[in-house]
């Protein structure tokens, strides 16, 4: 077989995903029980047990262990069905951060999570929306059946109504709660049972046919009701399309209890069947956009997300890079197109669950972490020489603000070098208003907050305190005719700012205020995404 058969025939194989959910829905839960039907971890293991197992088998994990966050659990591989699959972890809870969203953009497919009893909560919409900028394909999972939760219809209608998402059931739940029964599966038209125990992994009871001979009787009056619901999606929906589902139109559903197992070798099934393999990149090549193929032979990919050491002694990062051409073989010498030259790193890691340390080589729809000194930066493109540059990796416009304050006025030159590299990992968001001194810091998640403020002690010795700042959201303005953008610069100078590539932001300071400015200055537009350069 050739080098490009081979990578097409990798690539082929490979479902890059990430899970979004509001937090305690069950993304932890559901991620562990991916990872034991995947045969990645041991039953009733946990992520976390996996975790302190295998610590102190390399430096890697010694990281792991100063930071006490977890980088293995960042990016997991597994086999699974004949397939290979990536599952990226999105931050959550209060690490939620620009990382969240950005590790979106490395994924080819997602996995929407959502509490039977709380349906579609704001996180989700949140994360729905960023998948919306790539018509990433979602498949949903409902989770928690084995409790008493809102009825699944009305469930769906939420979905669609509020994500504007159409729902194709593939699983329907028998019952619910004390009465949770199991789920019929609509496509292959069979029964799989739920016995509630927490360790069933592969034996479980099913049954052939919707309508088989004593089902009434055994389950009563859940079985009725599934009737007249699986009557009214059948009249309702067209089924199940593959394309549509691939072009982000609709979501298939499962249902199920990730705790006990319940429903996620189906979803799991569904899931390596239909998500996509890598999906061609768009970059630029010499000033024109084109797309690259995964099967493109040269190797190519994208940074999305740096993670820092906080020990001051070691000023290593770790840049993890979606592969999105060729094959990345360990030790070979990269380009980087924004420095338009070699970087250097220190080492590379890739991800498999089962051996890390023998994997030599990575394909596309694979993450790689590269150890480097900071010549990394998000939103980088590398290569094995070629200037193609991807676009698309998005700065997200934040919710909070900080105004920041300098204990010592003498280290505003550190506290400047220390912000713009913050910036540069993904951190935060830096503004400076353009009539004053200010220094405006901007995130997703308050955590960040305090992440900026220890590591601008720690790094760079500035000792700093934020305070609230009358800021509401922030928006990139552009417009096509640059006199009509410096006029609205002119007339609204209080707020306006630059973000740390030099573009111009407008503070607002309610949504009226925002509101209000859309309605005055028709001609410019107000972004919450950017494109990094
Ligand atoms: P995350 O915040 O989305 O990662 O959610 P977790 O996986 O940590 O789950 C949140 C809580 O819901 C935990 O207490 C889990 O034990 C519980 N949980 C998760 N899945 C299920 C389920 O299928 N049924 C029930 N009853 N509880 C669940």
């Amino acid at each position: 077989m050739s080098v490009l058969e081979r990578i097409a025939q990798q690539a082929e194989l490979r479902r890059t995903f990430a899970i979004i959910s509001h937090p305690d829905a069950g993304k932890t839960t559901l991620t562990e029980k991916l990872l034991l039907f995947g045969g990645a971890i041991q039953l009733a293991g946990t992520v976390k047990g996996r975790k302190a197992s295998r610590h102190a088998t390399s430096d890697w994990m010694a990281l792991e262990q100063q930071r006490g966050i977890s980088i293995t659990t960042s990016v997991m591989q597994f086999p699974y069905n004949g397939k290979v699959v990536n599952l990226l972890d999105t931050p959550g809870h209060e690490d939620f951060s620009e990382d969240t969203y950005r590790t979106l953009t490395a994924v080819d497919s997602a996995l929407m999570v959502i509490d039977a009893a709380k349906g579609v909560e704001t996180r989700t919409i949140k994360l729905m929306e960023v998948c919306r900028l790539r018509d990433t394909p979602i498949i949903t999972f409902v989770n928690k059946l084995d409790r008493e939760g809102r009825p699944p219809l009305e469930l769906l209608d939420e979905v669609e109504k509020v994500l504007n998402l159409k729902c194709t059931p593939i699983t329907w739940p028998l019952g619910m709660g004390r009465d949770f029964k199991g789920v019929y599966h609509l496509l292959e038209d069979r029964f799989y049972l739920y016995s509630g125990d927490k360790h069933r992994v592969s034996e479980i009871e099913t049954i052939d046919g919707l309508r088989a001979p004593g089902l009434a009787e055994r389950f009563g009056d859940v079985y009725q009701t599934l009737l007249d619901e699986i009557d009214l999606v059948q009249m309702a929906g067209d089924g199940f399309n593959l394309d549509d589902y691939r072009a982000a139109k609709l979501t298939p559903v499962f249902f199920g209890a990730a705790i006990n197992n319940f429903g996620v070798r189906e979803l799991l099934n569904g899931f390596t069947d239909w998500a996509p393999s890598p999906l061609p990149r768009i970059a630029e090549f010499n000033g024109v956009e084109r797309e690259v193929y995964p099967q493109h032979g040269k190797f190519t990919g994208f940074v999305f997300k740096i993670q820092a050491n906080m020990d001051p002694k070691h000023r290593d990062r770790v840049a993890f890079l979606r592969v999105c051409s060729g094959v990345y073989r360990k030790g070979m010498s990269l380009h980087s197109v924004r420095l338009d030259g070699p970087v250097r790193v220190n080492s590379a890691l890739t991800f498999m669950a089962a051996d890390r340390e023998a994997v030599e080589e990575a394909y596309p729809g694979d993450i790689i972490g590269l150890h480097n000194h900071g010549a990394i930066a998000i939103g980088d493109s590398l290569s094995e020489g070629e200037n193609l540059r991807f676009t698309g990796i998005p700065s997200f416009a934040p919710d909070l603000f900080r105004r920041v304050i300098l204990k010592d006025p003498l280290k505003a030159k550190q506290l400047n070098k220390g912000l713009d590299q913050l910036c540069e990992e993904g951190a935060t968001q830096v503004y400076r208003p353009i009539t004053n001194n200010d220094v405006v810091l901007g995130a997703v998640g308050t955590l960040q907050f305090d992440v900026v403020q220890y590591r601008l002690q720690d790094e760079y010795s500035v000792a700093s305190a934020f305070e609230p700042v009358t800021v509401h959201c922030a928006r990139w303005v552009v417009c096509s005719d640059p006199k009509k953008l410096k006029d609205f610069v002119d007339k609204n100078e209080l707020r306006i700012a630059k973000d740390h590539y030099g573009e111009l932001v407008y503070l607002a300071s309610s949504a009226v205020n925002l509101a209000m400015a859309k309605e005055r200055f028709p001609d410019i537009q107000f972004l919450d995404t950017r494109t990094h350069v």
